[in-house]
């Protein structure tokens, strides 16, 4: 299977190089706007490609407003701060995903409760979580607490893996239900769409990534999608170390962060737009090509929701055993194609073994069977 794996990538790159799971694309206006932020000197957090860059984002996922960010996890760090999550609150999201989920809840001094993933979608399952909430929260007057610890329950992270959209409506009824915040985890969803609505649209706050090896990329940077007007200014307000427009007075009114997207990056981001529908399109014809490939296979291929229309940001396998999967790794990497395992849970990292948590089987199936194969855009589809 490896043999054939490794000449079929081969073949699609065209290349004897080594074939990584995600290189980034600049093929359109990516110089020329580097360069006008130089020339200009405006390569810092003020100018004009910051504001336009929102402006593509807004358009492009339909969202009220949104304000870019140094990085993903800064942009869901800024999120949880606007959605008032509070030292010492309970934080509902999955062990399956990137560390930078658990990381910001983390220093909102809030601690992670992990629930399982559903086979649908890879990501938070909307009963998983109904039935942890069952089990182990109790709601008064003032929302859910922990019928043990009594600490607040506040929010809901789902996360979008590998840009498949997550059952959105069931997990909003869930969250209505208990009267917690949801919080999308958009980080590797852009261009994924939810019965034809933009993921990191649907919660109070969605969180996006720009990171080398996502869909697109600022070089670093993220951007956070607000509900409202209202929340957007306060969120671009908060991000600004919370400072008080004034020609010359600094008065900053609570402690703020230091997250804005320097115009560097967001000229870079503003050209990689202009692609961002070709990547998709050929990202997706790459995804029917690898479900065809294995197919006739032992190895199922994981595909969207039939909700969902997804942007395939990584593709993923799911191997019919564990050996079969160590095998996979070892022999394609040894052979110039990259695959990896699928990050560990994050229960098993030191700063968040002790975690609430529900059951966890399938995360832990997934956890020993997937892996992720090359996606980056392949020149021949076009
Ligand atoms: C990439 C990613 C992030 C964080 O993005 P950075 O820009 O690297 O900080 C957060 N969550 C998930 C699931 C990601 O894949």
């Amino acid at each position: 299977m490896t043999k054939q794996f490794v000449s079929f990538v081969k073949d699609l790159y065209q290349t004897n190089e080594f074939i990584p799971l995600h290189a980034p694309t600049f093929a359109g206006n990516e110089q020329q706007y580097v360069a006008e932020t130089i020339n200009s000197t405006f390569v810092s957090s003020v100018g004009k490609f910051v504001d336009d860059f929102e402006n593509h984002i807004e358009i492009y996922t339909g969202t009220a407003k949104a304000v870019a960010t140094v990085n993903g996890t800064a942009a869901l760090h800024a999120a949880l701060y606007m959605a008032g999550v509070k030292a010492n609150d309970i934080v509902i999201t999955q062990a399956l995903t990137f560390v930078a989920t658990c990381n910001a809840l983390h220093h909102m001094g809030a601690q992670p409760a992990f629930v399982d993933v559903s086979p649908i979608s890879l990501g938070l399952c909307p009963k998983a979580l109904e039935l942890f909430l069952d089990e182990y929260a109790v709601l008064t007057e003032t929302g859910p607490v922990h019928k043990a610890t009594k600490q607040r329950i506040k929010a809901v992270i789902p996360m979008h893996t590998f840009g498949h959209p997550v059952e959105l409506h069931e997990l909003i009824a869930v969250c209505a239900k208990w009267q917690v915040s949801l919080i999308e985890d958009a980080a590797e969803s852009l261009g994924s769409f939810y019965k034809g609505q933009h993921t990191g649209t649907f919660g109070d706050y969605g969180a996006i990534s720009f990171n080398g090896n996502k869909v697109i990329t600022t070089g670093g940077g993220g951007i956070v999608l607000c509900k409202t007007l209202d929340a957007g200014k306060r969120t671009k307000h908060v991000t600004t170390t919370a400072k008080v427009p004034h020609p010359y007075e600094f008065y900053h009114d609570e402690a703020g962060f230091n997250y804005r997207m320097p115009n560097l990056n967001a000229a870079l981001g503003c050209a990689q737009m202009e692609s961002l529908g070709a990547f998709i399109d050929n990202k997706r014809k790459l995804a029917l090509m690898y479900a065809d490939f294995f197919s006739s296979s032992a190895y199922k291929f994981v595909t969207e929701p039939d909700y969902a229309k997804s942007n395939y940001w990584l593709n993923a396998i799911i191997c019919p055993d564990h050996q079969s999967r160590e095998a996979l790794l070892k022999n394609s990497n040894a052979n110039g194609v990259m695959t990896r395992p699928i990050w560990k849970l994050m229960h098993r990292l030191p700063m968040f073994k002790n975690a609430f948590r529900g059951d966890l089987s399938y995360s832990e199936f997934i956890e020993r069977h997937l892996v992720n194969i090359p996606s980056s855009p392949v020149k021949s589809l076009g």
